[in-house]
């Protein structure tokens, strides 16, 4: 039979997103969800949205939301932009700052595993820059890439490592003559974002999420943060490709998300301290476990592979996520769960080891 797919349909490798089982029930720490419900005022406005008005298209630039988020972040609605998740923005940075056939993007061998996906796509080319033993970035040897801009996803993810902001401003202040995006998808669990930098340097762009911070992960929306000549770029980028990307009800529950700061605060405090209890349980029970500022921690133990936790750990119906790849292969990426569900994770520990 004909083959009816374009070259790049059959060819590009598509992104492996965590599984989700329908087997049977599983303690799920395997794609970095909150583990608390969204804020009583996102319920609120869910249960208060006219559905009636769904004959309508939703607002194509999401006005009332881009006014909430600035109002949150500290900026104008005009240095906002809303996407169908972080993963559409971050898509839609390709075309927007990067040209095909040009230098192409740079950013760590260790990262988030969309960023090459996005790439090749768009036809764009990157080059990696291996983390150190640590898995540490060192901002220095990307500065000294050649590119035409640079994405740092902090924290970093699988690894969880968390650069300073101190750092990040050095890096994107002796990156200006080039666009860097700094990925803060997790950064509700480290609390130094680089969103107030955006006044003051044209080149950077802060991409976040309501996924992870605002336990938002089944409405599918994120936004960026940077200068307006970014922000059209993005714009222009969107309106070639899907006019209306957030619906209505999406638009109403995420502004309301996120003018409940304080509910946010209280519940990401948590996850934190469960990390911190987490960690110091994985390293009792003989796990190499990386500094993480992140939902989720990154461990190996020193005598079961990582296939071997991920496995045995499954079949006690826990589910985390293990990345079959050279360097972190030994690893598991673990997410922060509720107390109830961190000791259902230990106790299958227990039980394996
Ligand atoms: N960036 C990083 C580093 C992530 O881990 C994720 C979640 N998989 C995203 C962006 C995308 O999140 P979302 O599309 O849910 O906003």
């Amino acid at each position: 039979m004909k083959n009816f797919l374009s070259e790049k349909a059959k060819n590009i490798a598509p992104y492996a997103a965590g599984e989700q089982p329908k087997d049977k029930k599983y303690v799920k720490l395997n794609t970095n969800e909150n583990p608390y419900p969204p804020s009583p005022k996102a319920l609120e406005a869910y249960k208060n949205f006219d559905f009636s008005s769904l004959n309508l298209y939703p607002a194509p630039d999401a006005d009332a939301l881009r006014a909430a988020v600035a109002e949150a972040e500290g900026v104008l609605p005009e240095n906002v932009f809303c996407g169908n998740g972080s993963d559409e923005i971050l898509a839609l940075c390709l075309p927007a700052f990067f040209d095909e056939g040009g230098e192409g993007a740079a950013f760590a061998d260790i990262t988030y595993s969309f960023y090459p996906v996005f790439c090749n796509f768009f036809g764009v080319k990157y080059t990696l820059l291996p983390l150190e033993a640590d898995f540490s970035l060192d901002l220095d040897k990307l500065s000294a890439m050649p590119a035409q801009g640079l994405i740092v996803a902090n924290p970093n993810a699988p690894t969880g490592i968390g650069i300073p902001l101190a750092e990040i401003e050095r890096f994107v202040r002796e990156n200006s003559g080039r666009v860097v995006i700094i990925d803060e998808a997790y950064m509700p669990f480290f609390n130094e974002s680089a969103v107030p930098l955006i006044k003051k340097y044209k080149n950077l762009l802060v991409v976040k999420t309501f996924s992870k911070g605002y336990s938002l992960a089944g409405m599918r929306c994120g936004y960026a943060v940077g200068d307006v000549s970014l922000i059209e770029g993005l714009f222009r980028c969107k309106d070639c490709f899907n006019s209306y990307p957030l619906d209505r009800v999406c638009q109403a529950v995420c502004a309301a998300a996120i003018s409940d700061g304080a509910y946010y605060a209280e519940k990401n405090a948590l996850v934190i301290s469960e990390r911190e209890r987490l960690t110091e349980a994985l390293r009792g029970r003989g796990f190499e476990v990386l500094p993480s500022k992140s939902n989720f921690v990154f461990a190996r133990h020193g005598r079961l592979a990582g296939k071997e936790v991920y496995e045995g750990l499954r079949a006690r119906g826990v589910l985390v996520r293990h990345f079959q790849k050279p360097r972190i292969e030994n690893f598991c990426r673990i997410t922060i769960g509720s107390r109830v569900q961190n000791d259902a994770l230990l106790k299958a520990l227990d039980e394996m080891l």
